[in-house]
């Protein structure tokens, strides 16, 4: 659906945010998961047409087949794509369906009536069909994502980037959002950048893990969670303890379990007495591939 190769990136302060970013993206929920600063923004600005790349291609297989060069035929990409930015504002004092119209002419839905159609249909789609008259200033967070999505999908868009779309959502209403998501990712490509390793879990059949502009891992989750099986530990510690823990062992995590620090260890025999071997997760996926990134250009 999207093929990505060798995309970098330097901004002009130095920064090499894209370092060789290559990656193939399927039909469906696709996470990118990575810590603050991995260059998550820059690839999605540069996916949505926002900014430049360096050097690299993408493709996207556009809906009558024909492949589309993302970096140079944007008009094109931009009639194909939906975009939910990290910092998605709205105008406080105007409606939900007032705007969402106002977006949709924007979009090139000139006609009345079947605009008319297009916005109820999405206000429906997203669950704010009640809310509809109320000014936006007065939304929730996760309405205000929500309403964020409706946006995004104007013009039935091929692929769909939301960028840190749950950050700031309480549990309730990231569920309601990410379940809104998975039923988007049953038609179309759905990148969702995030620094929430459960996002993914929860959600994605495909996912990469992005630190420092370079790919980690792509892959299928639990093909990289049957990966460490047998190799991931687990110790109550006390806090005293903690900093020789980490300095004898590779600590993907420390947990508070009732105030005592739960470490999770990466470790092909026990680590030591006390240890017990645990069913790995993504999570201790994610820590290991950042770990061992470290190491290595360290
Ligand atoms: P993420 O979305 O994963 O947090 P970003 O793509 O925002 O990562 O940032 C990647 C790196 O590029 C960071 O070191 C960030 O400080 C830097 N960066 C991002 N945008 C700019 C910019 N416009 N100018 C200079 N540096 C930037």
């Amino acid at each position: 659906m999207l093929t990505i190769r060798d995309l970098t990136k330097t901004y002009a302060n130095g920064v090499r945010a894209l370092d060789g970013i290559s990656l193939d993206v399927p039909r469906g929920m696709f996470g990118l998961l990575g810590p603050n600063g991995a260059g998550k923004s820059s690839l999605m600005r540069t996916l949505a047409t926002l900014q430049e790349a360096d050097a690299g291609t993408v493709v996207l297989e556009g809906a009558d087949g024909r492949a589309i060069d993302v970096l140079r035929e944007k008009d094109l990409v931009r009639r194909q794509l939906g975009y939910l930015p990290q910092d998605f504002g709205v105008y406080p004092r105007v409606s939900a369906e007032d705007l969402l119209n106002h977006f949709a002419v924007l979009k090139g839905l000139s006609q009345r009536k079947p605009r008319r159609e297009v916005v109820e249909g999405l206000l429906h789609q997203v669950n704010l069909w009640a809310a509809r008259k109320q000014k936006l200033g007065t939304f929730s967070g996760g309405m205000r994502q929500r309403f964020g999505i409706a946006q995004a999908l104007l013009g039935d868009p091929r692929l769909v980037i939301v960028d840190e779309p749950t950050a700031g959502l309480d549990p309730e209403e990231r569920n309601r959002f990410l379940n809104l998501l998975a039923e988007i990712g049953e038609n179309v490509a759905v990148i969702l950048s995030t620094h929430i390793v459960e996002d993914v879990t929860d959600l994605c059949p495909t996912m990469a893990i992005v630190n420092k502009g370079k790919v980690l891992l792509a892959g299928e989750p639990n093909a990289a969670i049957e990966a460490l099986k047998q190799q991931v530990w687990r110790k109550q510690v006390s806090k005293a303890a903690l900093p020789g823990y980490e300095t004898r062992f590779t600590v993907l995590s420390t947990r508070l379990v009732g105030g005592q620090p739960v470490i999770h260890v990466f470790s092909a025999d026990a680590p030591e007495e006390g240890f017990e071997r645990v069913a790995p997760d993504l999570e201790d996926v994610y820590f290991q591939r950042l770990r061992e990134h470290a190491r290595i250009v360290a």
